[in-house]
């Protein structure tokens, strides 16, 4: 049974909007968006390409300023959040897995995961280890001193999804991490995604468009050329050990 032990909101978005271009140009991405995401769940976001959901899950982030309405992302407006507090504010509370993987191919599978760490200051003995520990949740201890081009784009999504987590996070952000990768590995991934990144009051947005993983949802949110359309309770179902 899913339990939301405080309802806590990880994230509250009101009425956001956002264009790019002008003119003949002008999309409209985000044409008033509220939606909450709550500390502790796996909230799926779905929707047809196009409909706004990276537009959205940037503003998430911090990577992208909304022209109208509010972000609240674990208690803080980072609408009116300044760039050098935004940095910080990503890197300590925030963790991604891309589409795309976006692993630092000069470097081995466990210096890949330390980045975070060391970017925050910590020294590169401790942050290898904490590294290699997380490298092992996911099932890559064996493949830890790899260099990304040895590894299978499932191991090397698994070393994306460690970088995400090493840091305690609690809030990550997975754009279309399944896309990339055949339906087997897919859901090796989800399984992954639900058992490891899923701590206690963490919240989860998995972005996809890939009905094969709707499963794994507490709730799903569906999206509609810029709007969030429906909320819904996922169809997730507990998984026989
Ligand atoms: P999704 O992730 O659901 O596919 P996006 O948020 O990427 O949707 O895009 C929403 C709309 O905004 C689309 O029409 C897309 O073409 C447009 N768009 C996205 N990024 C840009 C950009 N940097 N400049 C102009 N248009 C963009
Ligand atoms: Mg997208």
């Amino acid at each position: 049974m899913t339990t939301h032990s405080d309802q806590e909101l990880a994230v509250r978005c009101r009425g956001l909007t956002k264009r790019y271009g002008s003119g003949d140009e002008r999309v409209d991405a985000l044409r008033g968006v509220d939606l909450d995401v709550r500390s502790g769940e796996l909230l799926m976001l779905v929707g047809p390409s196009g409909c706004g959901k990276t537009t959205l899950i940037s503003i998430i982030t911090t990577i992208l300023d909304q022209d109208d309405g509010t972000c609240e992302v674990l208690g803080r407006d980072v609408g009116c959040m300044p760039e050098s507090e935004r940095t910080r504010f990503r890197g300590e509370a925030i963790g991604f897995v891309f589409q795309a993987f976006n692993l630092l191919p000069a470097l081995t599978a466990v210096e890949n995961v330390s980045v975070p760490l060391l970017l925050s200051g910590m020294a590169r003995e401790a942050a290898e280890k904490r590294a290699r520990s997380v490298l092992e949740e996911v099932g890559l201890a064996a493949r830890a001193d790899a260099l990304p081009r040895k590894l299978s784009g499932g191991q090397q999504q698994r070393v994306a999804i460690g970088r995400a987590l090493v840091h305690d996070p609690k809030l990550v952000v997975c754009d279309e991490p399944t896309s990339n990768l055949d339906a087997k590995t897919g859901h090796e991934m989800m399984d992954i995604l639900r058992g490891v990144a899923r701590a206690p009051g963490r919240a989860l947005i998995v972005v996809t468009h890939d009905n094969r993983t709707f499963g794994y949802a507490d709730r799903m949110a569906r999206m509609e050329d810029g709007r969030v359309v429906e909320v819904s309770d996922g169809e997730r179902q507990e998984v026989q050990p």
